[in-house]
């Protein structure tokens, strides 16, 4: 094992997800969104590191766990930029890129307590007017959820 190995099997997974370029104000959503701090396996967070692109990012590492695509939607209402990389037996298998999707159905509760999601057992059901700001059109109620006021079910 040469000097740079050594220094991988330290910061790298052998199998699980790499989720990165995670913006630096978002990684603690990120763990709760995806449930991480319930999670057995092991879970490294790299806080703050420098990336061109985005400025100050941060990346997280879960062992032996993947996520499905209702969980990588969930990841765009917090955090567009993040890619899901797919590690198996230490190589990249796949790299997701987030795409905001145009309805998110479920995950998301209506703002609007009124809303008959929020009174019946009727799945909530938006469609993204506005994908940069993240302002959720309610099918039911036609209010708007935005970004600030999302909360997950
Ligand atoms: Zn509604």
């Amino acid at each position: 094992m040469n000097k740079e190995q050594r220094h991988l099997s330290v910061t790298a997974i052998e199998n699980g997800t790499v989720i990165d370029h995670i913006p630096a104000n978002n990684v603690f959503k990120v763990l709760r969104i995806l449930d991480l701090e319930n999670n057995n396996n092991m879970v490294l967070i790299g806080d703050n590191l420098d990336s061109k692109k985005y400025g100050k990012k941060c990346i997280i590492k879960v062992s032996n766990t993947y996520f499905d695509a209702n969980e990588i939607n969930k990841i765009s209402l917090v955090a567009t930029s993040a890619t899901f990389i797919e590690i198996n037996n230490f190589e990249v298998v796949t790299k997701k890129q987030i795409e905001v999707p145009d309805q998110i159905h479920t995950i998301v509760k209506c703002f609007n307590p009124n809303c008959i999601t929020n009174v019946e057992s009727v799945p909530s059901w938006f469609t993204v007017v506005d994908k940069e700001q993240m302002r959720l059109l309610c099918h039911y109620c036609e209010k708007i959820t935005s970004k600030n006021n999302i909360v997950f079910r």
